[in-house]
């Protein structure tokens, strides 16, 4: 599949002192990701001060991303967090839980911009769930890691969870539904945002499908490419991750462009 990347390109080529992508390609009147032969990686963003790869002169919230090969501050704006594709059903009291308090309010902001105001989990996580039970909150919205930590003693307001993590978890999701939650999900990268949304039609059956999140263009494989097509302060071209994909469009009755399975 083609896609155009020259809004990318321009968003690049409009902060010329910035170094994360470099300037030859920037230049160059590339229309196609095909004319784009590297890419870039997570030890890339981190040799590169924040100053040089924030493409953007709004204010940013700036999450904190930690792996084993270096930890980075990721700038967003309200633009950037309000405009994910999370595939979030609906509530009006989400009780949000990330084992980083930053992701947490990152997923805050999000709802706050689409009119809902989240309660954020706060430490000691008993006092969280008092607090999830007083708010009568209506869903949970954690990682794989604050799911199951939360999971036995949510408040029965709670009547639908979703989960925002890199790896998909099958126990996480079927522990929800044998309670009799409803149960969604997002495959994603702090530092890329959301990648694709568990398609709802496969989630009980035996093979896993996953609709690319609009505004993504994945190139899948063993090491899953992604590309952000908007104009993120942290923008998203060609960046390489370690998450192993294959190609099954067309897979279901969802009218989506491209799905995927995880391996
Ligand atoms: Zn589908």
């Amino acid at each position: 599949m083609e896609i155009d990347i020259q809004p990318l390109i321009s968003h690049l080529r409009a902060y010329p002192l910035n170094t994360l992508y470099p300037l030859d390609f920037e230049k160059s009147n590339s229309t196609a990701l095909v004319d784009i032969p590297n890419t870039l990686t997570w030890k890339n963003i981190v040799a590169c001060p924040l100053e040089k790869r924030t493409y953007s002169n709004e204010p940013t919230f700036s999450l904190i991303v930690a792996k084993p090969s270096g930890t980075a501050l990721i700038p967003r704006t309200l633009t950037d967090m309000a405009g994910e594709h999370f595939g979030i059903k609906e509530s009006t009291r989400p009780f949000i839980a990330f084992p980083s308090h930053l992701e947490s309010m990152e997923k805050g902001f999000w709802f706050y911009e689409h009119g809902v105001l989240p309660l954020i989990a706060c430490n000691p996580p008993k006092l969280a769930l008092i607090h999830a039970e007083k708010y009568q909150s209506d869903a949970f919205l954690g990682s794989n890691e604050t799911a199951r930590l939360f999971m036995n003693e949510l408040p029965l307001s709670i009547k639908y969870a979703h989960i925002i993590d890199e790896i998909y978890d099958p126990s996480v999701f079927n522990s929800f539904r044998e309670r009799g939650i409803r149960t969604s999900f997002t495959l994603a990268l702090p530092e890329t945002g959301s990648l694709g949304n568990l398609c709802q039609d496969s989630a009980t059956g035996e093979k896993l499908i996953f609709h690319t999140t609009p505004g993504t263009y994945l190139e899948l494989g063993n090491r899953t490419i992604v590309t952000k097509l908007s104009s993120l302060a942290s923008p998203v071209l060609r960046y390489e991750t370690s998450i192993v994909t294959k190609n099954c469009s067309p897979a279901c009755l969802c009218a989506f462009s491209q799905s995927f399975t995880l391996l």
